[in-house]
């Protein structure tokens, strides 16, 4: 038996990308559950608009005001969000956000501002891609990584094997991800408790037999505190590669505006 490690099946590669900054309007807004909606932003700037890794984010600036005055806009408050689908012909992309209440800018925008608002839209100034075919793909996250959860979904070929992981506050609020019949979709229920934790809890329940054979594609995001959780199952007891793995926080409680170390 040779004792050479074969290469691996897949690897990521980060690719950068003009930043470019655009203008658009919000044009249309399906709610697919009470606390999570979609949104369809259009405009001409948005013709050409791209975004190549599932994980991409873009920052979305939100004025108070209508306005056509692009620097305006870009001294408004801005947010990260994941390029969810979009045409770069016609020139409309859209968005998902998590709502959260009255707190902070981008939810509330998204849950209640007058159809016609202007927003601006800048990057994603880069991507990691996946590259080759992951043996298995292991994804977990809460709500606001159901959008990069789903486009790595849609990466996958009929054959994939793996598993999803996503946590809500209860049945009525899951979101379902369309992903082959060899991935497990599944959800954790955080009910009143504090956001993550019960994430944080499904990923310390698993063990190294849990496992999936070869190499695995991990992704983990959700509020920050799931990080060490989502380290210690794939770094640890998994023994899965650091540049194979992507595991963040999306966003922090208490901290508005928060800044995920990339
Ligand atoms: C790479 C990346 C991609 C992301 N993609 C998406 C995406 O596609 N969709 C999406 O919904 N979010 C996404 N997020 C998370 C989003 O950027 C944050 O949730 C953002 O802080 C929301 O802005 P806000 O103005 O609504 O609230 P902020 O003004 O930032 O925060 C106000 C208060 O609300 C709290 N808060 C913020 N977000 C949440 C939340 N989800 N649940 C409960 N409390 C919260 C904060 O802790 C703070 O106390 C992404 C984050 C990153 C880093």
């Amino acid at each position: 038996m040779s004792s050479v490690k074969s290469a691996s099946s897949f690897r990521l590669e980060r690719q950068p990308l003009d930043l470019r900054f655009r203008r658009a309007a919000l044009a249309a807004r399906t709610w697919e559950t009470s606390t999570y909606v979609r949104v369809r932003l259009e405009g001409g700037d948005l013709r050409g608009f791209t975004s190549l890794g599932s994980d991409d984010h873009m920052r979305l600036f939100f004025p108070t005001e209508p306005t056509d005055d692009l620097d305006g806009i870009r001294q408004s408050p801005s947010r990260e969000y994941t390029p969810l689908v979009w045409d770069a012909e016609a020139g409309w992309l859209e968005v998902e956000f998590a709502l959260h209440g009255d707190m902070g800018v981008a939810a509330p925008w998204a849950a209640s501002a007058p159809l016609g608002s202007t927003i601006g839209v800048g990057g994603p100034r880069g991507s990691m891609l996946v590259t080759g075919r992951p043996d298995a793909w292991f994804l977990a996250g809460d709500e606001t990584a159901v959008p990069a959860i789903r486009r790595f979904a849609a990466l996958m070929d009929a054959d994939a094997v793996g598993r999803i992981l996503v946590e809500v506050t209860d049945g009525a609020h899951e979101l379902p991800v369309t992903a082959p019949g060899g991935v497990d979709v599944g959800f954790v229920h955080r009910g009143a408790a504090f956001p993550g934790t019960a994430l944080a809890a499904a990923l310390d329940a698993l063990s190294p037999a849990d496992r999936p054979e070869g190499d695995v594609f991990g992704f983990v995001a959700a509020e920050q505190g799931v990080v060490k959780s989502g380290r210690r199952l794939l770094l640890e007891r998994w023994a899965l590669a650091s540049d194979q793995i992507v595991v963040k926080g999306y966003w922090k409680s208490g901290e508005a505006e928060y800044h995920a170390p990339h």
